[in-house]
């Protein structure tokens, strides 16, 4: 299983239940991580300072899921798809991954996209599996087929989410989706969801320029109104991806419930 995570933390926002259990069935778990993180401002200190904190976080953060980490480290927002695009080609020529954990285009995040766009040129995808999980914006079940019930492993996901120290808005945020998947479907405590689809699928629905993609960034700091404010301004994209991942040539046959 290969995680693949735009930014130090979305591997354990995004995923980290669904790692926990993959790991518990025996199955070997590689995070990939694109970019460094240095353009967080949530400390008073330099962004090269930043991305080595950034980088402790994450190291911490795989020690605690028990992952293989795979720092790419980018700068944040000074990179391009040319630099990435090998990195991840030999992530994918030395793990030969099964299952792959994405970003997507519906989380309204341009370096999300950016990082999904690349993805979708990388070969041996076409040979994979691909789960989209969701970071800022909640896939609802407009686009989610599968929903892991996590809470047997609450504590480890909170364990590792607190690895990301200098991120905690974002780990209160990432505990509020959990637990309203949860809420949705009947879950104790954390719920996870994804869209699953083939390889193929996800590089034909990411193959297009991002610009073309909902583009209206839901990062704001209104704080109370943030969640619903996600839900909502993505419902169009969310459709829009749910046509396009229903089209006879976007295989999502074998999905697993
Ligand atoms: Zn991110």
């Amino acid at each position: 299983v290969l995680v693949i995570a735009p930014h130090p933390d979305d591997e354990t926002l995004g995923c980290a239940g669904a790692v926990l259990l993959h790991q518990a069935e025996g199955a070997k778990v590689a995070v990939a991580i694109a970019t460094d993180g240095r353009a967080s401002r949530t400390r008073p200190c330099a962004p090269s300072e930043m991305a080595n904190l950034r980088r402790r976080e994450a190291e911490e953060a795989a020690r605690r899921l028990g992952v293989e980490l795979d720092w790419i480290g980018l700068p944040e927002r000074a990179w391009t798809p040319r630099e990435l695009g090998p990195r991840l080609a030999a992530a994918f020529a030395r793990l030969d991954p099964d299952l792959v954990y994405a970003p997507s285009r519906v989380d309204l995040h341009p370096e999300h996209h950016q990082v999904a766009r690349t993805l979708a040129d990388v070969p041996g995808l076409e040979r994979t599996r691909v789960r989209v999980y969701p970071i800022f914006v909640p896939l609802t079940p407009a686009l989610a087929n599968v929903a892991l019930d996590v809470s047997k492993v609450a504590a480890q996901i909170e364990q590792a989410l607190l690895a990301h120290d200098t991120q905690a808005h974002n780990i209160r945020r990432g505990l509020r989706m959990k637990r309203y998947t949860a809420r949705w479907h009947g879950f104790a405590t954390y719920g996870e969801e994804f869209l699953e689809l083939s390889g193929a699928a996800y590089a034909e629905l990411h193959r297009t320029a991002p610009e073309s993609w909902s583009q209206r960034f839901v990062g704001v700091r209104l704080a109370p109104f943030r969640d619903p404010l996600a839900y909502l301004v993505a419902i169009g994209e969310r459709r829009r991806l749910a046509r396009l991942a229903a089209d006879p040539a976007c295989d999502r046959s074998g999905a697993r419930p």
